[in-house]
This record gives C-alpha cells, structure tokens and sequence, in this order.
C-alpha cells in the first residue's frame, strides 16, 4: 500500500480497531448501509449544502479548504475527541509535506450539531504524529493476517463487520 491510498477512514479504524482497518485495506466492505455512517453523511450533507466545495485528491475526500490554508472537516459527534484530529491533519500534512502547498496552515474541525469549530496548527509535534500514524497504517497494511478480534465486545456489536468476527 502506498501513501497516497490513505484516507480518513483508515485513521479512523486505526483508532478502533486495526482488525477493522486490515480488513477495510483488504476490500472487504460491509459498511455501504450502516447506520453511524449514514448519519455522518446525512449531517455533511445538510451543513454544506450550501457550500458544495469538496474535494478530492488521492485517497482523501476534504470537506473544503479555506483560502486562509486550512483544511475543513465536519464531526457528527457532540463532543469534540482527540480521534477526531488526525484525519484532517493528515490532510493538511499531505498537501504540505507531500504535494508541496506551502500555504497549508493546519486543519478546523466542525461540530454542527453543537456549533463549536476546533482550530489546529500543523506544528512539529502534530507532523511527528501525523508520520506515526501513517508508519502504522502501512505496518498494518502489509500484515499477511488478520489482527486479532478486539477485545471490547461492546465496540464490536456496534461495528459493521460483527457477524464477519463474531458468527
Ligand atoms: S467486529 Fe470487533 S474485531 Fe471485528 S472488525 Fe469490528 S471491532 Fe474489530
């Protein structure tokens, strides 16, 4: 797997399961009608309806990006979580560091359902972060098997591949 074919899903299955993210790598995809997902889709597209700015390069699907150099995300979550900030800093390292604008300050993350915006720099320390999670998601992608079934079954009956795992 290369750089370029990450996009914010891997993070965020990096994040809750990386047996979820090995089997998201390897196509097996169950999720096109699950439930969280839907809702996340339905939230972006009444926020942005107006705005009809995304965009996409490589792997990645950017909400939009400002002309001040940030990129733009959108949470359908209540509560802002530290989970939430690795996506769009790794696309605003990516179309730094990687394709080279210069311009690209960091990332704002949105929260329409509570009316907060979260604003991140893309400092040293976040860069640092950014590179550890990639390193991660390309270990994991050349993994020959499966990680194992997470151990939070809770987490696992709220997943998309419960009956893959557990069944
Ligand atoms: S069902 Fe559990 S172990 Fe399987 S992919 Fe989902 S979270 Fe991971």
């Amino acid at each position: 797997m290369d750089i370029r074919l990450i996009g914010g899903q891997h993070f965020y299955y990096l994040e809750s399961c990386k047996r979820q993210l090995w089997l998201y790598i390897h196509k097996v995809n169950l999720e096109e009608n699950f439930e969280s997902v839907e809702l996340g889709r339905l939230i972006h597209d009444e926020y942005y309806q107006r705005e009809d700015k995304e965009i996409r390069v490589d792997g990645m699907l950017i909400d939009f990006i400002s002309r001040d150099g940030y990129v733009h995300e959108t949470k359908s979550s209540k509560k802002p979580k530290k989970e939430h900030e690795i996506q769009p800093l790794f696309y605003a390292y990516y179309l730094k560091h990687i394709l080279g604008y210069e311009q690209i300050k960091g990332a704002k993350i949105h929260y329409p359902l509570i009316k907060q915006v979260i604003e991140l720099q893309l400092d040293e320390k976040r860069i640092q972060e950014v590179e550890e999670k990639i390193s991660q998601i390309l270990m994991i992608a050349k993994q020959k098997h499966m990680p194992e079934i997470h151990s939070n079954i809770r987490l696992c009956r709220k997943c998309a591949y419960f009956e893959f795992c557990h069944i």
